[in-house]
């Protein structure tokens, strides 16, 4: 036998992955952080989930073992008394070819499982086959879409949440909830597959990748905690010790952005003198300095006496370096005004968020007759961007003080970006004279309220 030169040992091994982007990998991220559990897989792309960094997986046998296997050893850790829970992750395919019979056995033994039904929308894995809850048929026909969730409770689950894998925040919670139930539960994790055609029906439900991410080298610590998700589109470079995204593979699904502790975060307010911007962007900062985070803040305010356009920069992080945004950096734009929303639309980040209140200032030359204020403003900003509308003005009128309207829209913020841990109140009170802050608060609690997403 003739030795070959070639070794192909002598080279780095090319293990499967997870694409870029792919709805599974969020899920297993947070999977793979639980203590005291095990966690049976089944047979699909969401097989890799056990791989590394995920490693969020203890078995994969065969196309259906995934719920029954979980079912038989946690029967068997609570006859042993042990502190352990088992959760299946099986997909949507292989749930209606094979995992819902194992599913009935759950119920009808009443096991304290989780079962983890990954529903990418389509077969992954084996060739984009359409399959009962995609809602067509293997010859494209539309057809009635079997709704998993229903099928759960048919058969006798009881505790059945459907909840979006991207949101890591969200897919901590649930499995939280589930896991404090000792009982039969179902999570249904649902977006499709990244590299699916997008039917009809998933555009209306699930809207389309927002575009690419992209870290800032400059803040990037090199602390490879974005690694941890396996994303193939993040490279480290050894030697700047930084990390940047492949633009190509990047769909911008921001699983990668919610792990990294040290991305700022950036708020514009944007509006007219007046109108009491810079007084919500001093409680915001306030608030998150009490709260530990690094924050910075600049303002544009140099004629806001006189009626001109005022803009307000936070960002705040683990750390900040910069005060100021550049354009495309905005996470979330909050505008006094409707003109001003406008103005700072460029500064939004692709998949930023835009609060707009529905109020409208005319400027000095439509004052004067010169110019008219631009029509369909509101409407062409929410056809391209994640836009709440607020009629902050009606809701200050009905709190019983038309000034607190910035107030209504610092509360419409908060929840917006989730912050509402933080104590808000106590810094109101701090920024507020006494005799006003009975009617700030009440704004506050109000633009809260008025914000139901
Ligand atoms: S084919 Fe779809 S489900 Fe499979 S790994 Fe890629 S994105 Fe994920
Ligand atoms: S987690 Fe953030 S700071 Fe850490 S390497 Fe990734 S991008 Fe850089
Ligand atoms: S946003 Fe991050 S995790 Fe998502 S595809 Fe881009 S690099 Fe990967």
């Amino acid at each position: 036998m003739v030795e070959s030169p070639f070794n192909p040992c002598e080279i780095p091994g090319r293990p499967p992955v997870l694409c870029a982007g792919c709805p599974h990998r969020g899920f297993f991220y947070e999977l793979g952080k639980l203590k005291n559990v095990m966690v049976t897989g089944d047979i699909g792309c969401y097989s890799l989930g056990g791989n590394p960094p995920l490693n969020a997986k203890d078995t994969t046998i065969c196309m259906g073992a995934s719920i029954s296997m979980g079912h038989g050893a946690q029967k068997a850790f609570d006859m042993a008394n042990k502190e352990m829970r088992t959760i299946s992750t099986i997909g949507d395919s292989t749930f209606f070819h094979t995992g819902i019979n194992s599913l009935m056995h759950v119920a009808y033994n009443r096991s304290n499982t989780i079962t983890c039904v990954l529903d990418n929308r389509i077969t992954g894995m084996t060739g984009h086959q359409e399959n009962p809850g995609s809602g067509y048929t293997l010859q494209g026909m539309p057809t009635k879409a079997i709704d998993i969730e229903e099928v759960c409770r048919a058969i006798g689950i009881e505790h059945v949440r459907t909840i979006d894998p991207l949101n890591l925040q969200e897919v901590r919670e649930t499995l939280q909830w589930a896991l404090s139930l000792y009982q039969p539960a179902v999570i249904i994790a649902r977006w499709p597959c990244v590299l699916k055609k997008f039917s009809e029906e998933d555009k209306k439900e699930f809207g389309d990748y927002m575009g690419k991410c992209h870290i800032d080298v400059e803040k990037c610590t090199g602390c490879k905690v974005c690694l941890k998700t396996g994303c193939p589109a993040l490279i480290y470079d050894k030697v700047s010790k930084k990390v940047s995204i492949d633009q190509v593979q990047c769909v911008g699904c921001e699983v990668c952005l919610q792990v990294c502790k040290f991305e700022a975060k950036n708020i514009l307010l944007a509006g007219v003198g007046g109108q009491g911007t810079i007084l919500v962007g001093k409680i915001l900062s306030t608030a998150l300095v009490q709260a530990g985070y690094d924050v910075k803040m600049s303002e544009i305010h140099g004629m806001s006496q006189r009626g001109g356009s005022v803009s307000n920069q936070v960002r705040f992080g683990k750390k900040v370096y910069s005060p100021i945004m550049i354009k495309g950096e905005a996470d979330i734009l909050v505008s006094f005004e409707q003109m001003e929303t406008w103005r700072w639309m460029e500064y939004l980040k692709p998949g930023g968020k835009v609060v707009l209140n529905d109020y409208r200032i005319p400027s000095a030359p439509i004052l004067s007759g010169k110019e008219d204020y631009p029509d369909g403003l509101t409407e062409k900003i929410a056809a391209g961007a994640d836009t709440l509308i607020i009629r902050a003005a009606e809701i200050a009128e009905k709190v019983g003080n038309s000034r607190t309207m910035n107030i209504v829209l610092l509360g419409t913020l908060v929840k917006s970006m989730s912050l509402h841990e933080i104590d808000w109140e106590s810094a109101i009170s701090e920024n507020i004279k006494p005799a006003m802050l009975e009617v700030n608060l009440k704004a506050f609690r109000a633009g809260m309220d008025a914000n139901k997403n």
